[in-house]
């Protein structure tokens, strides 16, 4: 057991999630990849750790993220129960359920079973009576809405979460979800959507005639934002071809196309604006991402601590001028990486 750094709790920005008492780092940790059974447990605990004395109160799980599924909550568990155990109470652990976890028509989508059988399952894992964040991981289109959120109002009144969250949710289908929420007398405190330089769709409305960003700020609803950095792209990582430790070279979530002459030539062009902002490239992106207070937190993915370090630095970053902002929106061309879209809507 190792004790964590005396002043960690001063030392990172914290925002509150939407109208809620939720306070979260401005940066927080997701653990979607680097933390399955394959990455070394030694690797996994100092990240975490590193974190955690660094000022990162939130950290972001999922039934499925490993792989295999579920071996990223049971790592993380251990790590909790090893090191972490007299704080709890300072961390913010979410988890979802939405992709599939089990074989069956149980084991993935928005269905009261899967959900609640499924949060059950990450309580276990984890280690702990209760996750202080719920999400839908996606839209369903063939449960009843009514249904997936009821079982986050479940979720809630059973002391298994402390706030209920949707992920990746269109604005039209959130306007809905927070219209059933409402009748049931339970807050969405916060909608986890991807969101980077080369992935705006959250501020471009859709049928509804609104963009995600102003239907969950109206609602009070906190944005925490997933892929900051683009899986990686929106670094120094890809500029002079596919590094062999690369997400883009193990070819699961990192599509070669993203590797688009168009997407290279955005993040050259990204890179000089942020040299002569005196930042690196991902630290520019992270600060943008946080640029709008209705952004609650970016949710970074790193492999090693010197990869969190250069991030946890971009919140140090001089705010953005107008011209900055200009030259910006006229690199940041839109890159084709939101794998997510399919899932938002039907
Ligand atoms: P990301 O921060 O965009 O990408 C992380 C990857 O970028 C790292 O694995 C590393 O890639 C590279 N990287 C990070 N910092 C770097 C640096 N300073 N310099 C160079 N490369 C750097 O985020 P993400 O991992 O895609 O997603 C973050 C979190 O969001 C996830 O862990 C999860 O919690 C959440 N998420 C949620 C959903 C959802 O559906 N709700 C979906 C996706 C993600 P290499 O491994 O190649 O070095």
């Amino acid at each position: 057991m190792r004790s964590p750094a005396d002043d960690r709790l001063d030392s990172l920005p914290v925002r509150r999630v939407g109208r809620s008492g939720l306070g979260v780092s401005a940066l927080s940790l997701g653990l979607w990849q680097n933390f399955g059974d394959a990455a070394p447990a030694d690797d996994q605990r100092s990240l975490v750790l590193h974190a955690v004395d660094s000022g990162v109160v939130h950290f972001d799980l999922a039934n499925n993220y490993g792989p295999p599924p579920g071996s990223a909550e049971t790592g993380f568990g251990r790590i909790l129960r090893r090191d972490l155990a007299a704080h709890r109470h300072e961390l913010s652990i979410s988890t979802k359920a939405g992709y599939r976890q089990w074989p069956g028509p149980r084991g993935e989508g928005g269905s009261r079973g899967y959900l609640l059988a499924s949060l059950d399952q990450s309580l276990r894992r984890l280690g702990i009576d209760e996750v202080d964040i719920f999400y839908s991981h996606r839209f369903d289109p063939s449960t009843p809405l009514e249904e997936t959120i009821g079982a986050l109002d479940t979720a809630v009144r059973s002391g298994r979460a402390l706030y209920a969250g949707i992920s990746s949710y269109s604005a039209t289908r959130t306007l809905q979800a927070l219209e059933i929420a409402d009748a049931l007398g339970l807050r969405l405190t916060v909608h986890q959507p991807s969101y980077s330089l080369l992935n705006r769709w959250i501020e471009v409305p859709d049928d509804s005639g609104r963009s995600l960003v102003e239907v969950a700020a109206a609602a009070g609803t906190g944005l925490v934002t997933f892929s900051p950095l683009a899986q990686g792209l929106l670094t120094d990582r890809y500029l002079d071809g596919v590094p062999a430790d690369s997400r883009a070279a193990k070819g699961t979530s990192f599509q070669r196309q993203y590797l688009s002459e168009q997407n290279l030539a955005s993040v050259r062009s990204l890179r000089d604006i942020a040299l002569r902002r005196g930042q690196t490239l991902a630290q520019m992106a992270l600060a943008w991402c946080l640029r709008d207070e209705r952004v609650s937190a970016v949710l970074v993915g790193a492999r090693t601590t010197a990869q969190l370090d250069e991030n946890l630095a971009a919140l140090e970053a001089p705010p953005f001028s107008a011209k900055e902002l200009d030259a910006i929106d006229g690199a940041a061309v839109e890159g084709g990486l939101n794998l997510w879209a399919s899932r938002s809507s039907e």
